[in-house]
């Protein structure tokens, strides 16, 4: 049986990837802004480094998430990518 790939849109660059290729970003009912989990509203970013590394990027998720992101939240973000990256999978 085949199985189907769960397909979400990256909010940067608008192109369709299966979800294991894309970093979830989740603004979390209980605990805020959360990567990989949390339930809630999610934005998916793909690991292209134009996407994730462009300037507008923080102003597409807080529209995404409707929400506000700290400025250390880009930081965060910038690390968890970069590992996310070099992680086999
Ligand atoms: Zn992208």
């Amino acid at each position: 049986m085949q199985q189907n790939p769960v397909l979400r849109v990256c909010i940067s660059c608008r192109k369709t990837y299966d979800r294991k290729d894309l970093l979830k970003i989740t603004k979390d009912h209980k605990q805020g802004i959360m990567l990989q989990k949390g339930m809630g509203r999610s934005a998916y970013i793909c690991k292209s480094k134009k996407c994730y590394s462009d300037s507008k990027i923080k102003k597409k998720l807080q529209k995404a998430l409707k929400t506000f992101l700290e400025p250390e939240f880009v930081e965060i973000f910038e690390k968890e990518i970069t590992s996310f990256n070099n992680y086999p999978h």
